[in-house]
Order: structure tokens, then C-alpha cells, then sequence
């Protein structure tokens, strides 16, 4: 375990287990960033536990964590009492929620955030998935933005790699948690063309960012489709069985209605060559422009 500054620790899963350790360091809140298996037969009376059980891949998604793990410390030093963050090893995970809370406390960079936590503990190395997220909240200006297109691109990554319930629910859990977190706009309304149901919003669009001069000096195209992404009325069903079926239609909501709007595409069956689609890479949810009508609002 390595004191970072003042009241703020960082190490492996053993120093969270050390009651001595604990209790010599005035430690009154241990943040957990992976399997609280790996401690919860040690806990201790008197100490908070907050765990964030992440895996330590590259596709993990941290940065929607971050706000929570700030608040937590922030409260926990401004009652006078010590923390420390801990996963596994104590040089991915960890270190990460450490520099982020730098970060945000300090108005820091990442670099020197980082430098910091690095020259207190050496074996420090966050996987460059976490390294990526880090620059990306300093983006932000360390801030969950879910209006930040390239934040709301993360979580759908993040979750999506393997689509399944699981993966979905949790895509939507994170999805709403940020996008309660302050007020944003969501933009224009896209609704049914038929019956004229809300669908979804212009903050759903997924789209490279591609003005009209680069198309029209390319003499690219554009397609007459929109790429989405998942929104909660659509069943479940379809969404999980798009890899054993590549396509599916999808269906206006409305069930009086049930006009077909798009289509669901395996990520791996198709990619639109456009400007505004190409090497756009994960679940596709493809939605056809003539039915829908934007409205604004
Ligand atoms: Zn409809
Ligand atoms: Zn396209």
C-alpha cells in the first residue's frame, strides 16, 4: 500500500485485508475496483466498502464509475477520515480511479495526475484501455457528459462486444445513470412515421462527424439510413438473437402500429460505406429515413 497524498492510499487486495494496516492508516472507507470476493471475508467494523467490480481488460468500462468514486472519497476526506483504493495488484484498476479522482479534485491533466500516482507507487501501469478513459474525462473537462458523443461511443463499446441480456441491461443501467447525472439535452425527436410514436433522440444517432464540403469534395454519397443506438423498447429478443440471425426487422413499439422502421444487423455482417457510417464498428441498428419524422422540439 503507497500513501498518495494525505489521505488517500493506494494498493493491492492484501493491504485491504491487513486489519493492522487499516487501523494503523486511519483508513475509514475501502474502495474496491474488482471482486469483493478477494476481501469480504476480512471486512471490518467501523470501515465503509464500496465496491466497483470491473474486470481488467481493455473494454472495461471505468470512466462511467468515476463520479461515484469521487464523491465517495471527496466525502470521506472532508470528514477527516483516510481512504484507500485497492484492486487486485494494485497497478491497473486502482491506480485508474485514484488519478481520475486527482484529476477532477485538482482541475489536473491526466499526464500530470498520473505522474503523481506513479512517483508514489512504481508499479503502476493502467491498462490502455483505462489510459484512453482517462484522457477522454479530461476531454470532458472531468465531467460525465452524456452529451459527449465520443463518451456515449464508449458505453455502447464497453458493453456491446458481446451481446447478450446481460450486456444489454447493463449498457442501459449505465446509459440512464449518466445521462441523470446532470441535465443534458437530448435533441431533436425522431418519431413513427405511422403513428407518430417518440422513438429516440438526436443524441442516439451514431455518425462519423463529416461536414457537407468533405462529402462533396470526395463525390461520396450519402445513404438514406441512420445507425441508432439500442434503445429500450426494443424487445430484448431480437437485440440478443441478432448474432445467430444476422438481420432482423424492427418494428415501431406501438402495437397498434407495428410499421417497420429498420433493422437490427449482426456487427459483424455489414458496415455502411458512406461518409457519415464508414468503419463505424459495433451493434448496428439501422433505421430507415422514410419512416420516421424528426420533430423539434
Ligand atoms: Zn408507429
Ligand atoms: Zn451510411
Amino acid at each position: 500500500m503507497n500513501q498518495i497524498d494525505d489521505k488517500l492510499f493506494v494498493g493491492n487486495y492484501i493491504a485491504a485485508t491487513d486489519r493492522q494496516l487499516l487501523t494503523d492508516n486511519h483508513i475509514r472507507l475501502v474502495i474496491t475496483v474488482c471482486d469483493f470476493r478477494y476481501v469480504s471475508d476480512h471486512q471490518m467494523d467501523g470501515i465503509e466498502y464500496f465496491v466497483v467490480d470491473v474486470n481488467d481488460t481493455e473494454w472495461a468500462d471505468l470512466l462511467t464509475y468515476f463520479e461515484d468514486t469521487r464523491r465517495k472519497i471527496a466525502n470521506t476526506i472532508a470528514r477527516g477520515d483516510n481512504v484507500l483504493v485497492h484492486c487486485r495488484a494494485g497497478v491497473s484498476r486502482g491506480p485508474t480511479v485514484v488519478t481520475a479522482y486527482l484529476m477532477a479534485t485538482n482541475g489536473w491533466t491526466y499526464e500530470r495526475a498520473y505522474q503523481l500516482v506513479k512517483s508514489r507507487r512504481s508499479s503502476v501501469n493502467p491498462n490502455p484501455g483505462f489510459v484512453n478513459q482517462l484522457k477522454l474525462y479530461e476531454q470532458m473537462n472531468l465531467r460525465l457528459d452524456a452529451n459527449y458523443k465520443k463518451f456515449r461511443r464508449h458505453i455502447l463499446t464497453s458493453y456491446m462486444p458481446s451481446i447478450g441480456h446481460k450486456f444489454i441491461l447493463k449498457y442501459f443501467e449505465r446509459r440512464n445513470y449518466v445521462e441523470n447525472l446532470f441535465t443534458i439535452s437530448m435533441g431533436k425527436q425522431y418519431h413513427c412515421i405511422g403513428c407518430g410514436k417518440h422513438l429516440f433522440n438526436e443524441t442516439h444517432v451514431i455518425e462519423n462527424n463529416v461536414t457537407t464540403a468533405d462529402v462533396d469534395q470526395n463525390g461520396d454519397q450519402y445513404c438514406n439510413k441512420l445507425y441508432i443506438e439500442p434503445q429500450e423498447w426494443m424487445a430484448m429478443a431480437p437485440i440478443n438473437d441478432v448474432i445467430p440471425t444476422p438481420v432482423k426487422s424492427l418494428v415501431c413499439p406501438n402495437h397498434l402500429c407495428v410499421r417497420s422502421i429498420g433493422q437490427l444487423i449482426s456487427f459483424n455482417v455489414f458496415v455502411c460505406h458512406c461518409p457519415r457510417h464508414k468503419s463505424l464498428s459495433c451493434l448496428h441498428i439501422q433505421i430507415f429515413c422514410d419512416s420516421i419524422v424528426k420533430k423539434f422540439i
